[in-house]
């Protein structure tokens, strides 16, 4: 897969993804990760990319012609024949980023990533340029990069052979709409807490069943909004309750 990000601040992203797994993929050839300055199209002599918003207001804008400019230089690139590249703005306006949207976006050959700064980017650039609106949370930062960095680092982890084949087989959070179960590791008893002895039964049945019942319990007292997304059996829906029946009669003796 082949990220590129269009920013101001080139380095940022760059360093921030170079490292660990993301590197080591780049390294391998499984990605690449390419940052356009922005600034390399700016069209008046002193560089500069943005300029105050008409109708007045706190702040600047960047303006539309160096956005446009930048995004033609990979466009024209990786164009393929009638087809607009896929770019995603990002702004807090757009729609929340969530591990299906990852999986859906990882299986794009080539994907643009358009960092915003100031107050924001001239709307007629977007309306040309922009196929998709991610937001990776509601609250404002002051740019895109590290949006574009959560994005690249996600989608990434999905791309074959980034990850290594046992871990990306592994059950993860958002799987079924669950979260992971609990997990350990060495020593068995660490500050007088012991792992939960079936993890170290070795009985491999029984060790999914008690995962699978943990990731129900802690989605359904964490993230109500997943659980209610989930599906579970007629035989898990009972186990549920009576699990919580027993702990609010253990809690009031
Ligand atoms: N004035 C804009 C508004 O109210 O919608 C906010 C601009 S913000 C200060 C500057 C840039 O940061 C945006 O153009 C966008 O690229 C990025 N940004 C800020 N918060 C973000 C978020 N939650 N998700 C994705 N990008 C964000």
């Amino acid at each position: 897969m082949n990220f590129h990000i269009l920013t101001l601040f080139p380095d940022m992203v760059m360093n921030g993804l170079n490292t660990s797994i993301i590197g080591r993929a780049v390294n391998a050839g499984l990605l690449s990760i390419e940052a356009v300055n922005i600034r390399d199209y700016a069209f008046n002599k002193h560089q500069s990319v943005d300029d105050y918003p008409y109708g007045g207001g706190a702040g600047m804008l960047m303006q539309a012609e160096p956005v446009y400019l930048a995004y033609e230089a990979v466009a024209e690139r990786i164009r393929k024949q009638g087809e607009k590249p896929r770019v995603v703005y990002l702004s807090p306006q757009g729609n929340v980023f969530d591990q299906k949207m990852a999986e859906e976006l990882s299986q794009e050959e080539d994907l643009i990533l358009l960092c915003g700064h100031y107050e924001g980017i001239d709307e007629r650039v977007l309306e040309e340029i922009v196929t998709d609106y991610v937001s990776i949370g509601d609250y404002v930062l002051t740019g895109g990069e590290l949006p574009a960095m959560v994005m690249v680092d996600a989608l990434s982890r999905l791309v074959p052979g980034v990850l290594h084949n046992d871990v990306s087989a592994e059950f993860e959070s958002f799987q079924d709409n669950l979260l992971e179960y609990p997990q350990y590791s060495r020593p068995e008893e660490w500050h007088g807490k012991k792992v939960p002895s079936v993890l170290l039964s070795g009985h491999h049945a029984n060790i999914e069943k008690w995962r699978r019942e943990q990731s129900i319990i802690r989605t359904y007292e964490r993230r109500s909004d997943l659980f209610e997304k989930c599906e579970l059996t007629e035989k898990e829906k009972q186990w549920l309750k009576d699990y919580l029946d027993d702990k609010i009669s253990r809690h009031q003796e």
